[in-house]
């Protein structure tokens, strides 16, 4: 009876560990303080895998920050900026790797994979001196075992490690990263010597890149890796874990080919053909780690299902071969439904977070060990049978208007420079309008009244008040500096960068639930809480209506409405997984569409979809994208297809890296869209360069929102110039990079009169 978790989130069931890291970087508390909560953290974790009945428990899993700058840190691969010296890594060096400090910005941060966990890119340079300088890996391994746990140590493999890294400044062009496989596979064998030496008799290589798109070449790396370890790795179990999507039959072929290797990880949540694979040729006398139980959702396993999987692949790989697993580490999940006092009991049987993942996958364990715990099996089986008939998941409309919108791909019916001639006849604005993208500054006073509204202690009329007077000052402002095209400064909704971007929405839709402690790391410190999607979505009542036209009362020049688009919505949530990704799409879509036409009846005629997580939702594999960005293209495009010519819909994303995407964003056929550009001019501009046409409006942000620098007229009118070169005059708008609401308004003042200044100058010699 085998069960094995891939790895488990470290934040803790209430963000422990945020409030004992942030307190220690304020100097508010110690190092060892912060090394005690850790402590806790991990042996409560470890205890509760090992009271479950886990076999199979992780270790080196908990990080500080981040597992890949820990596994740099092993390397001793710190960037020379650092001036580190040598010996073990310290707290000093390694917070400074991951946040900068007063003198040095921290090391590069980007997503990985398709999680919204971000992670520490390694640097690396043909001159690196690697090191073993930190022994965490083995610490932890012996700090569990003196608990009275024997772990996996848990160690990201040499090959995704090169392969998730980014080449050192001056060599990005010419170095390969592979290449110094050679100098790190010696430390990777200094560690599994301690970890023998310490008892370990399993190990496990985290190889996630294996489901990436790989050349032969990438994947001869694999099978040169572990040839090269496999001496040193003689006595131990080891595990090659992949999770994520399917393996490719080559990357499945080099895998189960490695030298050395006793057990495969494999993810058959997201890995929808990897069992295939797997029945066609598993290699005798190994190990299948089958990842049943899904570590990137919060939803309870349907356990029958799973074991009728489970079973038969028992029949393929032998009786004591199988081990039950999650899909991925559950650091991508929530951490433990018990916390959550707000969820009604029919919504929570729906439910598992990390902490009920453990309890699934050993009962899945037992069971196929024909110790089926009859109670759980069957509570779980009503739990699934009610969640497919509950009235609360499924609403007949909405599901017969989803139906409806098949056979059309709701297009607008003029093209687009028509419908700007049209917009332009009744907005009147000049050439280079300026605009903003929606926030503006989040003041102490504002939340302090969004506080008090939400814990009931003032009253609705006087939330309504203080709201409508901070929209005020925000519409006094924006005609004091002069912008064509104003937004309401999104008071009511923005807290935090995007919880509320989606929250404010989700709260007043159907078919959403909240959760108090759904908590999810999502780099450091910083965690989200992401909604949940559990039924059928429509909109009960208007979102945004009384604001927008409140604020639109308040001036004659054109005010935004501003909405969170469908794909952004459903990427920033937990998605019901009952039905397609798209199906859910499109339902938040026809909600937006309601809106939308609720906006445009009340006056508005400017209305921005902000779709900053579009490109974020594109799937792991380039064979998948295209499916993706249609069905993502399209839910946008229902949303304001009914709209008249003379209404204008902007769209805002938030990432400069679009130049793949462009024609799917043409697609969107939106009338003006804004984007995040400032910090990469050259390579937005470049697209146009080479020739893509692009009719409709377009603003490339002038200036970047995330420093408190004060851009120059000069500057910004600069930056204009360069983008007058390769774009039409008419379609040119400006505006910054993103919302204002991490600014102050004394950043935020000069910053846009600067803007306006600079468009009112070009606009005299154009
Ligand atoms: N309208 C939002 C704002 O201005 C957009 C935020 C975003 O793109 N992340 O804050
Ligand atoms: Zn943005």
């Amino acid at each position: 009876m085998a069960s094995h978790i891939v790895g488990y989130p470290r934040m803790g069931p209430k963000r422990e560990l945020k409030f004992a890291l942030e307190s220690f970087w304020d100097k508010k508390s110690s190092a060892e303080d912060l090394k005690k909560v850790a402590a806790d953290l991990r042996s409560s974790i470890w205890k509760q895998m090992s009271g479950a009945g886990i076999k199979y428990i992780p270790s080196n899993t908990f990080s500080y920050y981040d597992q890949v700058l820990d596994t740099t840190s092993m390397l001793g691969a710190v960037p020379p900026r650092y001036n580190w010296t040598g010996g073990e890594i310290g707290d000093d060096t390694y917070f400074s790797m991951a946040r900068g400090n007063a003198s040095v910005p921290a090391m590069e941060m980007t997503k990985w994979f398709d999680t919204n966990y971000h992670f520490i890119v390694p640097e690396l340079g043909p001159d690196v001196k690697f090191s073993y300088a930190s022994h965490k890996a083995v610490d932890e391994f012996k700090e569990a075992k003196a608990l009275g746990v024997d772990t996996v140590p848990v160690l990201i493999g040499p090959v995704s490690y090169l392969l998730l890294s980014k080449p050192a400044k001056g060599v990005e062009k010419t170095f390969s990263l592979l290449s110094l496989l050679p100098k790190i596979i010696p430390i990777y064998k200094e560690v599994i010597s301690e970890l023998k030496a310490a008892g370990a008799s399993w190990i496990q290589f985290d190889e996630p890149t294996l489901v990436l798109d790989l050349d032969s070449q990438q994947l001869q790396a694999f099978t040169a890796a572990y040839a090269d370890l496999e001496s040193a790795l003689s006595g131990l179990n080891v595990l090659i874990e992949t999770y994520f999507a399917d393996l490719t039959p080559e990357a499945y072929k080099t895998l189960i080919g490695l030298k050395g290797v006793t057990a495969y990880g494999l993810d058959l949540v997201r890995g929808t053909q990897t069992t295939d694979l797997v029945k066609k040729d598993f290699p005798k006398g190994k190990y299948l780690f089958a990842g049943v139980v899904d570590g990137r959702n919060i939803w309870a396993n349907d356990l029958a299902s799973s074991l009728r999987t489970l079973q038969a692949l028992e029949a393929v790989v032998g009786k004591d071969k199988l081990v039950v697993s999650t899909s991925c580490s559950l650091l991508h999940t929530a951490v433990d439904l018990v916390n959550e006092t707000k969820l009604d009991d029919e919504i929570k049987s729906w439910l598992a977070f990390a902490a009920q993942k453990v309890v699934e996958v050993n009962a899945l364990a037992k069971a196929l060990a024909g110790q089926k715990d009859e109670a759980f099996f069957s509570s779980n089986a009503a739990a699934q049978a009610s969640r497919k008939s509950s009235p609360r998941v499924t609403n007949a409309a909405v599901q017969k208007a989803a139906d409806a919108l098949k056979g059309s791909d709701h297009r607008r019916a003029t093209n687009v420079s028509a419908r700007l001639d049209a917009q332009q006849k009744k907005l009147n604005l000049p050439i280079l309008p300026t605009t903003t993208i929606g926030s503006f500054p989040q003041t102490v006073e504002l939340r302090r009244v969004r506080r008090e509204f939400k814990a009931n202690k003032i009253s609705e009329d006087d939330y309504v008040k203080a709201i409508k007077e901070e929209i005020k000052k925000v519409v006094n402002l924006q005609e004091e500096l002069d912008i064509d095209v104003l937004v309401h400064g999104e008071p009511e909704a923005s807290i935090l960068q995007r919880n509320d971007m989606v929250e404010y929405f989700g709260e007043q839709l159907s078919g959403f639930a909240f959760t108090v402690n759904g908590w999810v790391q999502s780099y450091g410190s910083r965690c989200v809480k992401p909604p949940i999607i559990y039924g059928d979505v429509s909109r009960p009542k208007a979102m945004t209506v009384f604001w927008s036209s409140t604020a639109q009362s308040m001036t004659k020049r054109p005010m935004k409405g501003m909405l969170t688009g469908p794909v952004t919505i459903l990427n920033w949530s937990f998605v019901r997984n009952d039905q397609p990704r798209f199906e859910t799409c499109y339902q938040i879509a026809l909600a937006i569409k309601d809106e939308v036409e609720d906006l445009e009846k009340a006056g508005i005629n400017v209305i921005q979809i902000d779709e900053a997580a579009l490109r974020e939702g594109l799937p792991l594999r380039k064979s998948e994208h295209a499916f993706y960005l249609k069905w993502a293209v399209h839910s946008f495009r229902i949303t304001n297809c009914g709209v008249k010519d003379t209404t204008q819909i902007h769209t805002h994303m938030c990432y400069s890296n679009f130049n793949d995407i462009i024609h799917s964003i043409i697609d969107m056929d939106a009338d003006v869209i804004t984007i995040e550009n400032s910090r990469s001019d050259e390579k937005l501009l470049s697209v146009f360069r080479e020739g893509v046409k692009y009719g409709a409006g377009i603003g490339p942000g002038v200036y970047d929102i995330h420093s408190p620098r004060i851009p120059s007229t000069e500057e910004i009118a600069d930056r204009i110039n360069k983008m007058l070169a390769v774009l039409e005059t008419n379609i040119l708008w400006v505006n910054p990079d993103c919302g204002l609401k991490t600014r102050k308004y004394e950043e935020v003042k000069p910053a846009l009169n600067n803007m306006v200044a600079a468009a009112k100058q070009l606009r005299t010699k154009l």
